[in-house]
């Protein structure tokens, strides 16, 4: 693709983005194809048109009139969709494994300064917007949107709420605590609905989209389990409450039945995880509306984490024992047609890895149609970023291209190396020979 694509469309740069709002820039990719996730079409020689940063028109070039003077870009040889999203990552989390004395001997800086690296690799690997499920805080996300580094499109949740000895309670048996406190970012462990409440209004204070709650333990903290449901209802319902009158959703790592149940009950938007769903929950989720985020990838990491002695063994034990539900719930959501948002709790696994949680949902019965869906108009829709997840009239000129039909083989969307082409606001951010 390098006749028509100057090298410095490559760096998109601060003076780029400034001339853009002195003078119109008006780009159009040429392809082979489109692919339109929201009604499963691809039309073949395709031309999306792009004017400052989003989308004017987009299908067959016969259809489309394309400005003389315009910078044209060839991506002959590739299928084009919208940028992926990523429901569940986690920026500020390396992805190579727990190791609790690295953990004690890494500065806050340095833990912050990985999100530049793992932003760069989310979007090497084509997904051009994330919810970030704790760890960064509203900082990442405004760099980002600054310009500073590349990265996603982000939403926030910075820190995951938990009772004390829950999932997000770092606070050891030893007496050690490593709930630091940092200015942008509140601490983790709650209890009672007026603290409730209150630390809602502090995440919100600093910056947080979402709200996340632990409704019940997990894999990786040592001293609960994934089985337990945790926080009351009146918790969540607090937590629900008064992020509701802020105009935010709440996200629940919900892993226990009765914890997935809890978290529905008490009014939350996604269930995370969802590895013992039932009859009952599934129906709930039907009935509400709920997305439900399967991180099908993230046990799966943490035990090659441990195979490649990177991982204390409770969080293997955990791991090995919740794999076979977790499937088998998944499985069991997919065919009721709950609506699945796609989600890899990325920062378990290493950030550009996100693709293969395509292969995970496609084997468990998601039609490739649908995976992508999970990761296009439907994961837009869940998170509530309107302008992403389609190229149509308006929305953001966020696009990947691929080496062929990603329906006919997900692998093209599941590694980095098969995404030729990202683009976010319509400039390029990854272009390969
Ligand atoms: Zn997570």
């Amino acid at each position: 693709m390098s006749k028509w694509c100057p090298l410095r469309n490559l760096r998109p740069c601060r003076a780029q983005r400034q001339t853009a709002t002195i003078d119109r820039v008006i780009r159009a990719f040429f392809a082979d194809a489109l692919l339109d996730p929201a009604t499963g079409e691809t039309v073949k020689e395709a031309v999306v048109l792009v004017e400052d940063g989003r989308v004017k028109a987009a299908g067959r070039r016969a259809s489309i009139s394309v400005p003389a003077d315009c910078e044209r870009i060839d991506a002959s040889g590739l299928t084009l969709l919208p940028g992926l999203i990523d429901c569940h990552v986690h920026l500020t989390s390396l992805g190579e494994g727990l190791d609790f004395a690295l953990w004690l001997t890494t500065p806050p800086t340095f833990e912050l300064l990985g999100a530049v690296r793992a932003a760069r690799r989310t979007l090497d690997a084509g997904f051009t917007a994330v919810r970030d499920a704790a760890g960064s805080p509203a900082g990442v996300r405004m760099a980002i949107d600054a310009g500073y580094f590349p990265g996603p499109r982000m939403l926030v949740t910075i820190t995951a709420l938990s009772q004390t000895g829950g999932h997000t309670d770092v606070h050891f048996m030893c007496g050690a605590d490593l709930d630091i406190p940092l200015p942008d970012r509140p601490h983790g462990t709650v209890d009672g609905v007026e603290p409730m409440g209150r630390r809602v209004r502090e995440l919100i204070r600093a910056g947080a989209d979402w709200i996340k709650l632990c409704t019940s333990g997990g894999v990786l903290s040592p001293g609960d389990q994934p089985h337990h449901a945790a926080l009351t209802l009146d918790e969540i319902k607090a937590a629900v409450a008064e992020a509701g009158a802020q105009g935010r959703k709440v996200m629940a790592h919900a892993q226990a039945n009765a914890g997935i149940k809890n978290a529905l009950r008490g009014g939350v938007a996604t269930i995370e995880h969802g590895i013992w769903l039932d009859g009952d929950a599934i129906e709930m989720m039907l009935d509400g509306g709920n997305a439900l985020v399967p991180t099908l990838v993230a046990p799966q990491w943490v035990i090659r984490h441990s195979d490649a002695g990177k991982m204390p063994a409770f969080a293997a034990d955990k791991a090995r024992a919740v794999v076979a539900d977790h499937s088998a719930s998944i499985r069991q959501a997919i065919e009721a047609g709950v609506k699945i948002a796609f989600g890899t709790d990325t920062g378990v696994g290493p950030h550009g890895s996100n693709g293969e949680e395509f292969l995970l949902m496609q084997a468990l019965g998601m039609a490739p149609i649908d995976c992508i869906r999970s990761a296009t108009t439907v994961a837009a829709a869940t998170i509530g970023m309107p302008g992403v997840g389609h190229l149509k009239e308006g929305s953001w000129a966020d696009l990947i291209g691929v080496p062929g039909d990603p329906l006919a083989d997900l692998n093209l969307i599941a590694t980095p190396d098969n995404v030729h082409l990202v683009a976010k606001g319509g400039e390029i951010v990854k272009s390969r020979p």
